[in-house]
């Protein structure tokens, strides 16, 4: 990206969050090529994943997928960048969409009634103004039309950054954090838990654990990306 282009998007916001190149009519947010082009895992279409793998024993859940492949200076991160740093809630809204439609054309919308995003702590979505992960379940929201409510699970400690733990010290740094708002809210609910990246799983795990003890009927996991 260069300071040129930079400039070119600040005055002419709509073009494609992933490229930069001007948006058409009927493109939101995304080009047509960039929306062909990102890296899909399929991962709802087959019968297991490496998303379960990850958490099998750790996280009794029904469904877990992560849309997209995280890549190192690829689409994704660059579009993950955008989403949590770049101001550009919107990136997320509209993965959400994509992924809920192509849950859609397989039925998968009938699997959940409610949509439950990893919460933010307070502070951190103060300042960056909203949760990105509740952004990917807005967009969820709109295309499975199931409901989606960001006040139910809620994170209790502000943690430090995982990204240069280890698996075990990630488990450490989030196992206390969550917990649960109103529990009648997530009664006898089958839920789909949803975050942006998944790494090890370990915060998936902790505020999973939650909605599982606090008696949902069912708990799911989708994810924008996996990271290797
Ligand atoms: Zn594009």
């Amino acid at each position: 990206m260069s300071i040129l282009s930079d400039f070119v998007s600040l005055f002419f916001p709509n073009s494609c969050l992933g490229c930069k190149e001007a948006l058409v009519k009927g493109e939101e947010v995304l080009c047509t090529h960039c929306l062909a082009e990102l890296p899909r895992t399929n991962y709802h279409l087959q019968e297991t994943n490496p998303i379960q793998e990850r958490l099998f024993g750790r996280l009794d859940v029904k469904h877990a997928w992560a849309f997209l492949k995280f890549r190192k200076s690829g689409i994704v991160q660059h579009l993950l960048h955008q989403l949590k740093y770049n101001n550009h809630p919107e990136v997320g809204v509209r993965i959400g969409m994509l992924f809920g439609k192509e849950l859609c054309e397989q039925g998968l919308d009938k699997e959940f009634d409610l949509i439950v995003p990893v919460p933010l702590h307070n502070s951190r979505q103060r300042k960056r103004g909203y949760n990105q992960s509740a952004k990917f379940a807005e967009g969820l929201s709109t295309s499975l039309t199931i409901p989606w409510d960001e006040s139910i699970s809620i994170r209790k400690k502000r943690t430090t950054t995982q990204t240069r733990k280890s698996k075990l010290d990630r488990w450490e740094n989030v196992k206390d954090v969550f917990g649960i708002d109103v529990a009648e809210k997530i009664l006898n609910k089958r839920i789909l838990l949803v975050d942006d990246v998944i790494t090890t799983g370990a915060t998936l795990e902790a505020c999973g654990r939650h909605l599982l003890e606090n008696n949902c009927s069912s708990l799911s996991i989708a994810c924008i990306a996996e990271a290797q």
